[in-house]
């Protein structure tokens, strides 16, 4: 496929304004299906940072007064914006990270409807009515902005993250500071063009691209930043943590996952493989939902197996422009490296590869960081592939005897995002649900997908906060003060 889109360099948008970086260095984006550049954007320093701090700062009083429908109205006309250029969004997306178009532009349709969503919250209620035991006073609750919000996203979704985290934040009367993932930051520079053109006032959303270590800690430590949004590795969530938390800011972390699959012996099998297949592979395995561990009760171990390998095989990897690609390439150099190591990790440690895990070579495959994606079996709960997150295109296949050893051996990981099972028994799902470590709890549907509506989050180390998405995100952008008026 043709590119139909330019390769070039974007600026930072501070206060309304698209700006170049005083350093003069630029990071360079590439195509991980073609190792070809998609476009540049700034490798910003401290003073572009506090220049966007400054703005979002002056420009949070009159953001608040403006009020929660006017707010709202903005993110309609966003919405429209994005709509209008889904298509050329979408393909920068598939350039700069790798998924297929289906997958991007139906990421970018997700982004659209986040965008009503949080609209449409402009028109909804702000507090409640609570009675008093005093019959001449009124009390009740009322939302408030928290101020200057710092949104911090990975690149694996770089067009729905950044709006769950930015729509909901502005609606609510927060302005914003946004720093993207280097690796995606040409496609997030897209989706703020579409705010730009909404119409926002000065200084409400900014946008600066750089380093994580200089942009993303600069921004944490800022002393004018009220709150802080990440979505990221562990590691880096971490380190968010303990710096935000020693500024006594408010904190919220969405990092990663280990997500187990249970298949139970009364389970409809095809459909099993089929979410697996999915929720395994999809992206590239790249998403923090991505079905990792699957736990099979023995009596059907061997047929679910062969049943996965079968399915494996008819999985077309290639260039995620192109019509008939299943999988695209890793999202990066590193992505390819991660996915090569832990093959042999999970190869010296004893666990059996029974199904690809190879590196796809010859022809246009040569260019880019293509691999065919993995099953392991013979997987012991210690083994590394079976507790660290791999970000990539591998199963790991775990025996249980029954129910009880399966719910133990999926909670046996520091993670608890996604956990799926299937399974036609109803008291097999009610003791899952009672008993599952995890925030998103999945019966016979895989592990990733979630609707923007609900309550998007994890337990244990994948989360940490109030949860994303939906009416759930008002308790992180917002405070409450509670009023009680003496007649
Ligand atoms: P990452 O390396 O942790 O980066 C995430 C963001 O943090 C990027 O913008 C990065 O900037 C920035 N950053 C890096 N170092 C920083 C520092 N010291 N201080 C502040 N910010 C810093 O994660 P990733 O590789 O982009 O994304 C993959 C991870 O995200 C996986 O672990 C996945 O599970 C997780 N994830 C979780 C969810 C969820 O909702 N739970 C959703 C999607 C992804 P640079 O890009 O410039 O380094």
């Amino acid at each position: 496929m043709k590119a139909t889109i330019e390769t070039k360099t974007y600026s930072n948008f501070i206060n309304n304004e698209w700006i170049e970086s005083a350093s003069g260095k630029v990071i360079e984006s590439i195509n991980p299906a073609t190792k070809e550049a998609v476009g540049y954007v700034q490798k910003s320093s401290e003073a572009e940072l506090n220049q966007a701090v400054e703005a979002a700062y002056n420009a949070k009083k009159a953001w608040r007064k403006l009020g929660q429908a006017a707010r709202g109205q903005l993110l309609f006309q966003t919405a429209n914006i994005l709509e209008a250029r889904l298509d050329e969004i979408a393909e920068s997306m598939t350039r700069e990270m790798g998924k297929t178009l289906p997958e991007a532009k139906g990421e970018t349709a997700r982004g659209i409807a986040i965008l009503r969503y949080y609209a449409g919250e402009g028109m909804r209620k702000d507090g409640d009515v609570i009675p008093s035991t005093d019959k001449d006073a009124l009390m009740f609750t009322k939302r408030t902005p928290l101020g200057v919000v710092g949104v911090i996203t990975p690149w694996n979704f770089p067009v729905a993250i950044p709006i769950w985290k930015i729509a909901p934040a502005l609606v609510y009367g927060n302005t914003v500071v946004f720093k993207p993932a280097s690796e995606a930051a040409v496609t997030a520079a897209k989706v703020v063009e579409c705010f730009a053109e909404a119409g926002f006032p000065e200084g409400v959303l900014n946008f600066v691209t750089g380093s994580g270590s200089v942009i993303g800690q600069g921004l944490i430590d800022h002393p004018k930043l009220n709150a802080i949004t990440f979505t990221g590795s562990e590691s880096v969530g971490q380190s968010v943590a303990k710096a935000a938390a020693a500024r006594g800011i408010k904190f919220q972390l969405e990092m990663g996952g280990k997500n187990p699959v249970i298949v139970t012996k009364n389970a409809n099998l095809d459909q099993a493989v089929e979410a697996v297949i999915s929720g395994g592979f999809r992206s590239s395995g790249q998403k923090c939902t991505a079905s990792s561990r699957v736990i099979v009760e023995s009596e059907v171990y061997n047929e679910f197996k062969q049943k996965l390998i079968e399915a494996s095989e008819k999985i077309t990897v290639g260039n995620g422009l192109e019509e008939g690609i299943w999988m695209g390439p890793c999202a990066s150099e590193s992505q390819f490296n991660t996915f090569n190591k832990y093959i042999e990790i999970g190869k010296n440690e004893g666990a059996r590869l029974v199904h690809g895990g190879e590196v796809l070579t010859g022809g246009e495959y040569d260019k880019g960081f293509f691999v065919k994606p993995a099953i392991f079996e013979e997987v012991t709960p210690e083994m590394t592939i079976a507790q660290e997150e791999i970000f990539g295109p591998v199963i790991a296949l775990i025996r249980a005897v029954d129910l009880e050893e399966a719910i133990e051996l999926a909670n046996n990981t520091k993670y608890g995002l996604s956990a799926s099972i299937f399974t036609s028994d109803i008291s097999s799902i009610l003791e899952f649900i009672d008993e599952i470590e995890a925030g998103l709890v999945r019966i016979n549907a895989e592990s990733a997908g979630v609707e923007l509506q609900a309550p998007f989050g994890g337990m244990k180390a994948s989360s940490t906060g109030s949860r994303e998405q939906g009416e759930a995100a008002k308790e992180f952008y917002t405070a409450i003060k509670t009023v009680f008026i003496k007649g």
